[in-house]
């Protein structure tokens, strides 16, 4: 069985050479942490925000679109606490000279010892067979109980520490739990310091006096900072969203995992601005819905799991991460964030305007609060991908590799393929191309054996590849061949259209 991490080479190496993801300037060697999406790779992207979207705006009656700029005016982020609080606590390795986050490095610590504790009930579901009792189990054995209380242990000391910015007792906590460098396989650590992680610039000449500016770390705050604007233009009542996809960017103290952790990536967030009191209700149906969202792209519900956060940022009352199974272990894909009012009214009392909601029900004004849903659109596509690359030895012993990519995120719906390049197939072909490509987008193409071309579209995931014969020309059938099962169907050419438009249509 390939190890995982032989794994994430392969999908690595597959977006490359398939053109989903290149690596930045690479013709310079690149640029640590920052990824190009080529054509295939831009296409599966521009699916996934359409599903997004769709999800989102135009399925809810109540959410509405924007597109705010990157840059905002710099009180922004020190109304919300980004130029103060945006940091994250760094230590180096004296020996590998490497730099880790701590609390990553803390975090990883208990990773392990849940592992642990999941590998005692796996051994013991075996032994007990159908009449072992999972919960008894968990809650009486001994080793279980006593990594338990090691995890709470650790978790209610890092988060003290980092609540009262202790940052020598993080470190003293990363001595006592003797954690190594996994490079240098050293405890040679230096003191933990805290790093700002926005990229900042100068807006204007300095003649002028120029300003400093910041690139976005979130795109939430375009959200905040227009919230007046759109409820009084779109006279929105709460509840109502306002949902937005666009670029962040981060300065990362260790950008790894390809395009998981990147330096600039995309988000899609939506803000949900509600009365205060009903937000916890409202968190609940955010956190099923997003599940929901995930779980109807047909993967299955064992890659992912829900994380409820111990130690909460500053601006929420609430959160919850749902995780996926990347190759490297469960991590991060989206948060749930119950906000409460922080934002607006931060943003209310830095900019001196008022941003409260007059209810006409109670006659009263008062600042909303908010559920935010934020997803990263790139782990999303290499979830999306990492779930989809599979290695398979077929029935007369030769091997494909194939994507199995929600036929609706596809990057190319369906493939047209003359069986030979002479006889009028190509033409017939090219025809057919003609009618399918307003609908849908298609490929057409000719050349080398017709088993090569199909290994080439089950490479970047075509669901359907409709294939142009002799017989075409006489009945005016074609067979279309499913990606998954490779099986074949002759179907009439005027009906292709609305079979696959039956067979990749999503609702969540
Ligand atoms: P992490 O703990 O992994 O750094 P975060 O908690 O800081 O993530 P949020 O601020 O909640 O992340 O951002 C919302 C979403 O944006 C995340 O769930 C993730 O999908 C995405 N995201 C955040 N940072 C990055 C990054 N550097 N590269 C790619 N996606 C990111």
């Amino acid at each position: 069985m390939t190890k995982p991490e032989d794994k994430f080479k392969k999908i690595i190496a597959h977006c490359k050479e398939y053109g989903f993801i290149f690596p930045s300037s690479e013709i310079y060697d690149g640029l640590s942490a920052v990824y190009d999406y080529g054509h295939n790779g831009a296409e599966l992207k521009n699916n996934i925000k359409d599903y997004w979207w769709k999800s989102m705006v135009q399925y809810h009656e109540n959410i509405v679109g924007l597109d705010a700029a990157i840059f905002m005016h710099p009180s922004v982020w020190k109304a919300s606490g980004h130029v103060d609080a945006f940091n994250d606590p760094l230590i180096d390795n004296k020996d590998s000279k490497k730099r880790y986050r701590a609390d990553v490095l803390i975090e990883d610590h208990v990773a392990k010892l849940e592992e642990k504790i999941e590998k005692e009930v796996t051994k013991a579901a075996k032994r007990f067979g159908d009449s072992f009792d999972e919960q008894m189990f968990r809650e009486t054995n001994p080793r279980i109980q006593a990594n338990r209380k090691k995890i709470d242990d650790i978790n209610k000391r890092f988060v003290a520490a980092l609540e009262a910015d202790r940052l020598d007792d993080v470190k003293a906590l990363i001595e006592e739990l003797e954690i190594v460098c996994p490079v240098s396989g050293s405890r040679n650590w230096t003191d933990v310091r805290q790093f700002n992680l926005m990229f900042s610039s100068q807006m204007g000449s300095t003649g002028e006096g120029a300003s400093l500016i910041y690139l976005r770390p979130e795109t939430a705050q375009g959200i905040f900072v227009n919230y007046l604007n759109v409820q009084k233009t779109g006279r929105k009542k709460l509840p109502f969203g306002i949902a937005q996809i666009g670029k962040a960017f981060r300065n990362e103290i260790v950008a790894r995992q390809f395009i998981f952790r990147m330096r600039e990536f995309e988000q899609m967030e939506m803000q949900f601005f509600v009365k205060p009191g009903q937000e916890k209700e409202w968190y609940e149906y955010w956190k099923e819905e997003r599940m929901r969202w995930h779980l109807a792209l047909g993967i299955p519900e064992s890659q992912f799991r829900i994380h409820e956060h111990e130690k909460l940022a500053h601006y929420a009352n609430a959160a919850v991460d749902i995780e996926f199974n990347f190759s490297f272990g469960f991590r991060e894909i989206e948060g749930i964030h119950s906000r409460t009012d922080f934002d607006l009214a931060a943003h209310q009392k830095h900019s001196g305007k008022k941003l409260q909601y007059f209810d006409p029900e109670t006659n009263e004004s008062y600042v909303p609060y908010v559920v935010e849903t934020s997803i990263g659109l790139d782990r999303m596509f290499l979830a999306i991908v990492s779930h989809a690359y599979k290695e398979e030895t077929l029935e007369d012993g030769s091997e494909r590799v194939v994507m199995n990519i929600p036929p609706t995120l596809a990057p190319i719906k369906i493939a047209v393929l003359p069986l030979m390049k002479k006889d009028g197939l190509p033409e017939k072909g090219r025809e057919i191309f003609d009618t399918l490509k307003y609908d849908f987008h298609c490929q057409y193409e000719d050349k080398d054996a017709i088993g090569r071309r199909y290994r080439r579209q089950d490479a970047i995931g075509t669901p359907y590849c409709i294939t142009v014969d002799h017989q075409t020309l006489e009945d005016n059938t074609v067979t279309i061949r499913e990606r998954d099962s490779m099986q074949q169907d002759r179907i009439p050419v005027e009906k292709i259209s609305s079979i696959v438009a039956d067979r990749i249509r999503l609702r969540p």
